[in-house]
């Protein structure tokens, strides 16, 4: 049951489930799934949709923004637009859970799983990760961070994340409450697009793209961090219309970190990605 619907952002809300008192085992960075037929508001936008497709709508992934020792489960859904001329077919789901569910809905969730997680032994591993995600790409991280900070006292935190404006940022108070209890094992850099008040916003927050210089920045050479990436990336439909098109598809976020992680040389070992796609 929606034990309460909290609006992140414009376009972004956290629903925060009650699962009656069972103990729920998770780990940081798992997703669980929603499956669209289950709602009759939906009904005929689904039947048209997998007309339109040819093939039954599948269910959706959305990873926990709860952590697996907060007393909630949450998931953090932010809502796909359709743009006239550019986005084939309009979202299903997200306008659904983000736009017009309310306390006290019911709905059944699937899960847990998803190998985007922390080992346990991660302190063996590293004394820093470094969180690279995009949009609600921060969703399985803002999860591993809460965790990392409670369980793993031995390692730090820089936490690079991209939106279009100060607005579009997910769990933005809650990372700043974060890194003022933390101030020694947390750092959070924002990186903004199209924010036009960046110079008021201080020096953790950039203007543009996570670009290379970025990267350099807070992944030192030498460094034996582990990187966690998330974020939207090419999908399997991008590749088929580039291809109908006879293009190559253009890189998107995930793309382009992991290219410019390659230029910076961090081992492929050392990094952790979860594609949204
Ligand atoms: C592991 C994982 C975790 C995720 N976690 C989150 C999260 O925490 N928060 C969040 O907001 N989102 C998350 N997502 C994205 C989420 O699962 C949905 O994709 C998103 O909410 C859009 O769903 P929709 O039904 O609104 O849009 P829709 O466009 O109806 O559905 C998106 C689905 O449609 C398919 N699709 C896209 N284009 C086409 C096409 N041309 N033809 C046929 N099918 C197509 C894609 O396979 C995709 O699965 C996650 C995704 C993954 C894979």
């Amino acid at each position: 049951m929606v034990a309460d619907a909290v609006v992140e952002t414009p376009d972004t809300t956290t629903l925060v489930l009650f699962t009656g008192n069972d103990r729920l085992e998770y780990s940081a960075g798992h997703f669980l799934t929603i499956d669209p037929h289950q709602f009759e508001a939906l009904e005929r936008f689904t039947a048209f949709l997998e007309d339109l497709k040819g093939r039954r709508e599948p269910p959706r992934a959305y990873s926990m923004c709860s952590a697996p020792h907060e007393r909630y489960l949450a998931i953090t859904v932010k809502e796909e637009q359709y743009v006239s001329g550019s986005t084939k077919y309009p979202p299903l789901l997200s306008p659904l859970l983000v736009k017009r569910t309310i306390r006290g809905m019911r709905l059944v969730v699937t899960g847990f799983t998803g190998p985007y997680t922390l080992a346990s032994d991660v302190s063996s591993q590293t004394d820093h990760i470094v969180h690279i995600c995009a949009g609600s790409g921060s969703v399985p991280n803002f999860s591993m961070l809460k965790f990392a900070l409670e369980h793993h006292p031995g390692v730090r935190h820089t936490f690079v994340y991209s939106n279009k404006t100060w607005d579009d940022i997910i769990f933005r108070d809650a990372l700043s409450d974060l890194q003022a209890r933390h101030p020694e094992r947390l750092t959070v850099i924002h990186t903004l697009t199209r924010e036009p008040n960046i110079g008021a916003l201080g020096p953790s927050v950039r203007k543009g793209r996570v670009g290379v210089e970025l990267l350099r920045e807070v992944i030192p050479e030498g460094s034996e961090c582990l990187v966690y990436v998330c974020g939207p990336g090419i999908s399997k439909w991008d590749r088929d219309a580039a291809k109908a098109a006879g293009n190559q598809p253009t890189p998107r976020f995930l793309e382009s970190v992991l290219a410019d992680l390659k230029d910076l040389g961090v081992p492929n070992s050392r990094i952790k990605r979860e594609f949204y796609g």
